[in-house]
C-alpha cells in the first residue's frame, strides 16, 4: 500500500462564478467532512470554501495536489444546504460557486468571535492610590469584569492606568463569555384561541409540521381574516419539535408590526436578515442559524440562503408579492424556491396570501398544493364596501385629482373623527416634467427613462439607476428661463392638494423617501395608531400588512395606473395590490369604504373589486392564460442583452439569431430593444423564450447560449419565469 493512502482526498467548492471547483489533500493531522468549511490556497490566495465531495474520482495525479491550510471552527454546512445550493444552480442556470457565494454572505461568521479580555480586581492594593485608579477601582466594585473601553470610558481614564494596575497585580486579566445566547421563542399554547376556520387550518399545519415532510400549502383568507395568527400555530409546532422556522415576508425593514405581534407571542424577538441589519447582527445572526441556535427566522427573500442547521417550517407570507423575485445578478423567486427548499429539506411549506399569485392557486385548484380557505375576517369585521368612482363622470378640476365624491367622502370620514388614506403609487411630485415654452422633456442622461421632480428633495431623480440633478434654472433646449412645469400628480403633489383641500386634518405623506427604514416605519405605524393623523397619503409602502383599526375610508386616486403597459401580469398585479390597499379600511368594529377613482369602469379589474367577486377575475385570468399558452401554463425565460457599445451589441445579437434553436414546443421570440432600452449607459435587447410546460427551458438555452463568445462589456442576463419585461 502506498504511502499516500492514509490522507483524505476531498474536492472544495468555492464560493465564486467561475470554475470554483478543485480537489485538494487533507494534512494528516486534520480530518474533514462533508460540508466543512476550509481554507485552501488558490493561486497566490487563500479562499474560503466548502467541501462538496470525499474521495472524489481523481483527474490529475494526487501527489501533484496541494493541501488544504485549515479546517475552520465552524460548523459543517448541512446536507440540505449543499443540495438546494445545487438546485437553484442548475434551475437558475448560475454555477453552483455563485450560489454557494449567496450562501456564505458572512466571511466574518465563519470563525466564531475572538472572545474579550475583561479585567477583575485582584484584592491587592495599588503602591500608590491616585485620583484615576481609584476611579478605576470603583467602576470594578463587587467583583465584576469589564473590558477595557468600558473602564476607559467609565472611569475616564487612558488605558495606561489599567495597565498599569494590571502589571501591579491590582487587576487581572481574563477572558470574557463572547457572546450571549440568542434568546429562545417560547411556544405558548392557547395563547390565542382561534375562530373555527382558524383552528381547523392551524391544526393541519401543525400536523404538517409534526410529520415532518413536504407538504405545501396555500392559506388563502381574506385581508384580517388573521393568517398572521394561523401559521404562527405552525411556527409554535416547529419549535415543540426542535426544528427551525423562517417567514419570508415582502417588506421586512417596515413589518415592525408583524415584529411586535410576534414578540407578544413567543415572547422573544425573531432573528431578523435583511438589508438594514448592521454588520454584528448579520455575524451573529447567520452564525446563530448555522449552530441551529436562531430558531425563528424572519427575512427578506435571501434569507432562503442561510445555512439553516434544521429547518422545519417557511411561511412565505404576501406570496403573491413581485417583491419575492430577484431579477438582477441572480434571477430567481424566493416563493418558488422556498417550495424547492421544502422539497429538498422534506418540511411544510405555506403560501399565505389574500390574492393568491396565479400560479399558486392554480397549483392548488390542481391538488398540488392543499388549499386552507378562511373567508371571512376575524371578530365578525365586515369587508369594506367597494365603489367605483367613474372619473369621466366625475371629472376634477385643473390641477386636482381628488374627484368631488371622494373629496366628500373624505370629508365626512374625517369628521367622524376617523382616519382616511388616500393612495397614489408614484413616487415624487410628478412623474413629467417638461418645458411650458418647447416642450423639452427632463430625460436621464443614462437611461431611457424621464426624470421626476422631488420637491421634498429639491431634486430631479431617475427611478432606475440613482441619477439625480437640481431643476435647471433655464431649459437646456430652448433657453427660457424658469419654464419647466409639472405634468401629472406624484404623491407629494397630491399632498398638496389635500392639504388644500383638507386644511384642519392632520396630514402625512408616506412613500420610500420618508420611511427609510425601521426606525421611521415604527414611528410611522405609532403615529397612525395614537392619531396623530387623519389623513394618510401614500404609496404601495402603505399598502401592505397594517392594521389600522380606526382608519375607516380607504381612497385609490388613479386605480388604472398599473394597468398601462399591458405586460403578463397586469391585471394581476392591479388586481393584487389594489385589494391589499382596500384590505386596510375598516378591519375593526368600524365598517369600511373604499373608492377606485377610473376612467375604466368597466375594465374586468374595476368589476371584480366592485363586486369583490376574486373567484370570477381569477378564474377568467387562468382561463386568459391557458389559452395564451402562458405561464403557469407555459413556461417563459427571457435572455437580455447589454452594453454600453451598442454595435458590438448588434454582432452579438445577430450571432444568437444565427444560432437559434428550432423546435415545435417552444418559440424564440426577439430580440427587440427593451421597454427600457438603455439603463445606467447600457444598451438593451432581449429575447423572449416561450415553451408549453413539458419543455426544459434550461436545456434549450444550454443548447442555445454553449461557447457563446460574449465581446468584451457585453453581458448576457437569463431570467427563468421573468416578472419584469422592462
Ligand atoms: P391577515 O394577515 O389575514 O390580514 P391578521 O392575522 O393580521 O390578518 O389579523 C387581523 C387582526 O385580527 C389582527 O389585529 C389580529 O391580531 C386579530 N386577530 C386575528 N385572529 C385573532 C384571534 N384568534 N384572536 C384575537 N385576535 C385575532
Ligand atoms: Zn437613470
Amino acid at each position: 500500500m502506498s504511502a499516500l493512502f492514509d490522507v483524505q482526498i476531498i474536492r472544495v467548492q468555492l464560493p465564486m462564478s467561475k470554475g470554483g471547483r478543485y480537489d485538494y489533500a487533507v494534512p494528516p493531522h486534520l480530518r474533514a467532512e462533508e460540508g466543512s468549511f476550509v481554507k485552501v490556497p488558490l493561486g497566490p490566495r487563500e479562499v474560503i470554501g466548502v467541501v462538496w465531495e470525499l474521495e472524489p474520482e481523481l483527474e490529475v495525479d494526487q501527489s501533484r495536489l496541494r493541501e488544504i491550510l485549515e479546517i475552520l471552527p465552524t460548523p459543517p454546512l448541512p446536507k440540505v444546504a449543499r443540495e438546494f445550493v445545487e438546485w437553484v444552480a442548475k434551475y437558475t442556470m448560475q454555477s453552483p460557486g455563485r450560489i454557494l457565494r449567496m450562501s456564505m454572505s458572512v466571511p466574518d461568521a465563519l470563525y466564531p468571535k475572538a472572545p474579550k479580555k475583561g479585567y477583575r480586581m485582584t484584592g491587592a492594593a495599588p503602591d500608590k492610590m491616585t485620583a484615576a485608579r481609584k476611579r478605576v477601582l470603583s467602576v470594578l466594585e463587587g467583583g465584576i469584569a469589564r473590558t477595557m473601553s468600558e473602564i476607559t470610558e467609565l472611569a475616564g481614564v487612558s488605558s495606561s492606568v489599567v495597565k498599569g494596575l494590571e502589571g501591579q497585580g491590582v487587576l487581572s486579566a481574563e477572558e470574557l463569555i463572547a457572546e450571549e445566547a440568542l434568546p429562545i421563542p417560547i411556544a405558548i399554547k392557547d395563547k390565542v384561541s382561534l375562530s373555527g376556520d382558524q383552528k381547523a387550518a392551524a391544526d393541519i399545519l401543525a400536523r404538517d409540521v409534526e410529520s415532518k415532510e413536504f407538504k405545501v400549502s396555500l392559506l388563502e383568507g381574506v385581508t384580517g381574516s388573521g393568517k398572521t395568527e394561523v401559521y404562527f400555530e405552525a411556527i409554535a409546532a416547529a419549535l415543540e419539535v426542535g426544528q427551525q422556522a423562517l417567514v419570508l415576508l415582502p417588506e421586512i425593514a417596515l413589518s415592525s408590526q408583524w415584529l411586535t405581534r410576534f414578540e407578544a407571542r413567543f415572547g422573544v424577538k425573531p432573528v431578523e436578515w435583511h438589508s438594514d441589519l448592521g454588520a454584528g447582527a448579520r455575524r451573529r445572526s447567520w452564525r446563530a442559524v448555522l449552530e441551529g441556535d436562531a430558531r425563528v427566522v424572519v427575512g427578506a427573500r435571501s434569507a432562503l440562503f442561510l445555512p439553516y442547521k434544521n429547518l422545519g417550517l417557511i411561511v412565505v407570507d404576501e406570496e403573491h408579492e413581485a417583491t419575492f423575485k430577484q431579477d438582477e445578478g441572480v434571477a430567481y423567486n424566493a416563493r418558488d424556491m422556498a417550495v424547492v427548499r421544502g422539497q429538498v429539506g422534506e418540511h411544510p411549506v405555506v403560501l399565505a396570501s389574500a390574492t393568491p399569485s396565479l400560479e399558486t392557486l392554480t397549483n392548488a385548484k390542481a391538488g398540488k398544493y392543499r388549499h386552507l380557505l378562511m373567508p371571512s375576517r376575524f371578530g365578525g369585521a365586515a369587508l369594506p364596501d367597494v365603489e367605483l368612482v367613474d372619473l369621466r363622470a366625475h371629472k376634477p378640476g385643473a390641477q386636482s385629482w381628488i374627484s368631488e365624491p371622494l373629496e366628500t367622502a373624505v370629508r365626512e370620514t374625517l369628521e367622524a373623527g376617523k382616519q382616511a388614506m388616500l393612495f397614489l403609487n408614484r413616487r415624487g411630485y410628478a412623474p413629467l416634467t417638461l418645458c411650458d415654452a418647447c416642450g423639452f422633456r427632463l430625460q436621464c442622461p443614462h437611461c431611457s427613462a424621464w426624470l421626476v421632480e422631488h420637491r421634498l428633495t429639491r431634486r430631479l431623480q431617475c427611478h432606475h439607476c440613482g441619477y439625480h440633478s437640481h431643476m435647471p434654472k433655464n431649459c437646456p433646449d430652448c433657453d427660457a428661463e424658469d419654464s419647466f412645469k409639472a405634468c401629472g400628480p406624484g404623491i407629494e403633489r397630491l399632498t398638496e392638494e389635500a392639504e388644500r383641500l383638507f386644511p384642519e386634518a392632520k396630514i402625512a405623506m408616506v412613500a420610500s423617501d420618508t420611511i427609510t427604514g425601521p426606525a421611521a416605519a415604527a414611528e410611522f405605524v405609532n403615529a397612525m395608531s395614537d392619531g396623530r393623523i387623519d389623513l394618510l397619503l401614500g404609496t404601495q409602502i402603505v399598502a401592505k400588512g397594517y392594521h389600522f383599526p380606526n382608519l375607516t375610508l380607504v381612497g385609490v386616486v388613479d386605480a388604472d395606473l398599473g394597468l398601462a403597459g399591458g405586460d403578463l401580469r397586469a391585471s394581476e398585479r392591479t388586481y393584487q395590490l389594489l385589494s391589499q390597499v382596500a384590505g386596510r379600511a375598516g378591519r375593526a368594529d368600524h365598517p369600511g369604504k373604499v373608492m377606485l377613482q377610473t376612467h375604466m369602469p368597466d375594465h374586468p379589474v374595476m368589476q371584480a373589486l366592485a363586486a369583490q367577486d376574486q373567484e370570477a377575475f381569477f378564474n377568467s385570468e387562468i382561463e386568459a392564460r391557458q389559452m395564451a399558452g402562458m405561464p403557469p401554463f407555459g413556461r417563459l425565460a427571457s435572455v437580455i442583452l447589454s452594453s454600453p457599445d451598442p454595435d458590438s451589441l448588434k454582432s452579438c445579437l445577430s450571432e444568437l439569431s444565427r444560432r437559434a434553436p428550432q423546435g415545435d414546443n417552444f418559440w424564440i421570440m426577439g430580440p427587440a430593444p427593451a421597454p427600457l432600452s438603455m439603463i445606467r449607459g447600457r444598451h438593451r435587447f432581449r429575447f423572449l423564450l416561450k415553451a408549453t410546460r413539458d419543455v426544459s427551458l434550461q436545456s434549450i438555452l444550454q443548447t442555445w447560449l454553449k461557447g457563446l463568445k460574449m465581446p468584451s462589456k457585453t453581458r448576457l442576463q437569463v431570467d427563468i419565469d421573468p416578472y419584469n419585461f422592462m
